[in-house]
């Protein structure tokens, strides 16, 4: 029995499901990881993995960069949580104030799930409206507004798991991304909607891109509107650009979601604004908001060292041409082999869908022939590669993949559909 199956096994009795969260299972039993240093991780039976998984969008300079080791052994050195203000944290919240567009105002939490559970909560408080849209395949964390479904006939939205109130899903309306009519058609008809919260790039179907002129079609019907559009982007901020994908596509939100980057592998979230809209926050306004860990120094620390990184150097545009041409070279094989699909990608984040020609929504991205989604995991696996364990998740590059790493991925793709076409 290997020591991953061992810890398994115990995990197993004492958690549900043996993991802390659901996507990192599979089976007969996910391999533990015992450490990761650069674009590698190794597993508890001594195999190393060159890492596409990269924590699921956190480490884009990789594991355990040495600038933010550095800084965070510096902060350790001084205490790890004070429950009062911190310089550290002020230097972070500036940083993303600096680089984000929208973001007149920042205000720090924990997680991902926090950042949007909080923003919606703005925007209503904001506006004084109810509803909510998001888009269908769209994620934004595990809490009871975000984890709602289209529900048949009318736009307001069921549960997408047991224990959530349909009360509270009823008012969550979902719409199809890239489908400007439909956000219009549906604005047009209910007057009672706070915000549209939205991934600006889809990154939890797959990879899904806007069309041009897509984002700037939302930016203008939610203006129309006067309801207040919340770019989700924790996991384009500070990976598809220095600013997040509002940069890149020059389309700037009136709130916008971030974690997983921010935090430089240690758990952190933002959310951020205009100051009209952030100035509703607690202790300025009257939307409460509170975490005794928001803005904790180790993770504030470790996540400026990130962005420090990543915002010298050059070092986006080298992420973007060593991405560029994995994704290329993987499209290429794909069409040597006979193989029908599409390879999505902005940037350091692509995905692989089987058996589709293109894929432009959540409806389409489901379609995808995920048994082979699930051949190529297990191929990469036994073959030294670590690329998410489900079919509809996005791969990342981050600047620890260097030009001979890529290489070896290149190889490592071009075996799996050599395979396959046999
Ligand atoms: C990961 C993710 C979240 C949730 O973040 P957590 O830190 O896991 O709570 C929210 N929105 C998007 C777009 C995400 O990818």
């Amino acid at each position: 029995m290997s020591r991953s199956a061992e810890l398994y096994a115990r995990s197993s009795a004492v958690t549900p499901g043996g993991v802390s969260s659901p996507v990192r299972r599979y089976e007969p039993n996910p391999v533990f990881i015992e450490s990761g240093s650069g674009c590698r991780m190794t597993d508890a039976d001594g195999r190393e993995y060159i890492d596409l998984c990269m924590a699921y969008g956190p480490l884009v300079t990789g594991h355990a960069h040495p600038k933010v080791m550095d800084a965070v052994r510096e902060q350790l050195s001084k205490g790890t949580v004070y429950g009062a203000p911190s310089e550290t944290e002020l230097k972070l919240i500036e940083r993303i104030s600096k680089e984000v567009p929208c973001a007149d105002m920042v205000r720090l939490s924990n997680s991902g799930t926090e950042a949007t559970m909080h923003a919606i909560r703005v925007a209503r408080g904001f506006t004084g409206r109810d509803n909510i849209v998001k888009m269908n395949g769209g994620f934004h964390g595990a809490h009871d507004a975000a984890l709602v479904q289209a529900g048949s006939g009318s736009n307001a939205g069921v549960p997408s798991s047991k224990g959530v109130l349909a009360d509270t899903a009823k008012h969550t309306h979902t719409v199809e991304y890239n489908d400007a009519q439909a956000l219009s058609d549906l604005l047009e008809k209910d007057d009672d909607i706070a915000c549209v919260i939205m991934e600006p790039v889809l990154g939890n179907v797959g990879v899904v891109p806007p069309k041009d002129g897509y984002l700037w079609d939302v930016r203008r019907i939610t203006k129309e509107h006067d309801v207040v559009l919340i770019f989700d982007e924790v996991i384009t901020g500070f990976r598809v650009s220095s600013g997040g994908a509002q940069k890149k596509y020059g389309v700037t939100p009136d709130m916008t979601t971030m974690a997983k980057i921010i935090g430089g592998g240690f758990p952190a979230g933002a959310f951020m604004g205009r100051r009209d809209i952030m100035e509703n926050v607690a202790p300025q306004g009257p939307v409460y908001v509170a975490g005794t860990f928001a803005g904790n120094p180790v993770s504030a620390a470790a996540g400026l060292a990130q962005i420090d990184v990543m915002c010298s150097d050059g070092n986006y545009a080298t992420l973007d041409r060593r991405s560029d041409r994995l994704v290329r070279s993987i499209r290429d094989t794909m069409a040597d082999a006979g193989v029908r699909g599409c390879v999505n990608s902005v940037g350091s984040m692509f995905c692989i869908f089987y058996g589709i020609d293109e894929v432009t929504n959540a409806t389409q991205a489901t379609q995808t022939d995920r048994a082979m989604g699930d051949r190529l995991f297990r191929y990469m696996l036994e073959h030294g590669v670590y690329v998410p364990p489900s079919a509809l998740e996005d791969d990342f590059l981050s600047i620890a993949h260097t030009d001979e790493d890529v290489a070896q991925l290149e190889e490592a793709f071009k075996g799996f559909f050599s395979e396959v076409k046999e």
